[in-house]
């Protein structure tokens, strides 16, 4: 097969080993830069253009999109889908799973468990919002946020509702969640791909924080994850679109909820922990279940 990783960073860990496997496999591959790529959208003929040439065919690509290029990036994957190609990850499956607030609702609509969770923009009941969610301790997060950061716990009232009102006084979205204390500062990622999780990782916070994003000094270890929590990953990705997906999930005491659903999660943790070759797994998706299946409709 011809296929091409659409990222911006040909040299970070994920893309080297996508990269690696596919050649491993036998395929040709390249790594495009999506801001590079152009698109005459009007065309009766979809074409895309790179560094000054049509590019030439490819049977499928692998979006790994970064989140601060969302907007366009969905844009050149629908260009391909437009010309016929395969992708691993649908261009409205990405834009879903970027929209914290529409895959929350996506999610919540198909019954899979989530945090108790409530949004606001600028709501002048404060009291009630926090009442609404059940109370402190509760989390509040920036809508926008990522790694971690503008993720506080507040542990009382009196301090949910002076961090609820410094956000909203910047005029920003937040969402305002029940916290799963039960979770000792630990989420579990399942890797999906197709209907099974290949491969799931524990991160632990370090002590004395909630938080257990790798960058904020968490560590990861292998864990065995219950046939609940496989289906609630496998569910959760289905609901989003997602061929390949990176579900977080805590183990709270009313099961597990899942956190966050990602388009494009990185390799070098999970397979780093469990020592397992996801770049291959997703390579022989791929070929098996992508590139070989009838084409499907062009979507949104
Ligand atoms: P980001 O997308 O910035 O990583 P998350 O929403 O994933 O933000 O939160 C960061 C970390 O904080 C999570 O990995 C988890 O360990 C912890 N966390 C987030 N929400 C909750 C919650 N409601 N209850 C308990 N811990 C939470
Ligand atoms: N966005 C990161 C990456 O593509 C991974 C984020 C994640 O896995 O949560 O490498």
């Amino acid at each position: 097969m011809k296929l091409a990783v659409l990222s911006r960073e040909p040299n970070n860990y994920s893309n080297q080993r996508l990269v690696a496997a596919c050649e491993a496999r036998g395929h040709e591959v390249r790594v495009i830069d999506t801001l590079r790529c152009y698109m005459n959208i009007a065309s009766h003929r979809p074409s895309i253009h790179y560094k000054g040439e049509a590019l030439e065919h490819v049977d499928a690509i692998i979006p790994r999109i970064g989140s601060s290029i969302t907007f366009y990036g969905t844009a050149v994957v629908r260009q391909f889908e437009m010309m016929g190609t395969k992708t691993m990850n649908s261009s409205l499956a990405i834009s879903r799973s970027r929209d914290k607030l529409r895959s929350m609702q996506m999610l919540a609509r198909k019954g899979i468990g989530l945090p108790v969770t409530g949004f606001a923009h600028s709501p002048d009941e404060v009291p009630d919002l926090i009442q609404m969610v059940g109370g402190a301790p509760l989390v509040v997060k920036l809508l926008e946020g990522t790694q971690g950061i503008g993720v506080v716990l507040c542990e009382t009232r009196k301090a949910a509702e002076s961090v609820i009102e410094a956000f909203l006084g910047l005029d920003t979205n937040i969402l305002v969640q029940e916290y799963i204390k039960e979770a000792g500062g630990a989420d579990i990622r399942c890797f999906v791909i197709g209907d099974k999780v290949v491969a799931a990782i524990k991160r632990q916070a370090e002590p004395g924080e909630f938080r257990s994003n790798l960058h904020r000094g968490g560590s990861a270890s292998v864990i065995k994850i219950t046939p609940e929590e496989r289906k609630t990953a496998v569910r959760a990705a289905k609901v989003m679109g997602l061929e390949v997906a990176g579900v977080d999930i805590l183990r709270s005491n009313h099961g597990p909820v899942v956190m966050e659903v990602n388009s494009s999660p990185g390799l070098e943790g999970i397979e780093t922990a469990t020592g397992k070759d996801v770049a291959s797994l997703i390579i022989q998706h791929i070929e098996k279940n992508i590139v070989d299946k009838p084409k499907k409709r062009v979507e949104a």
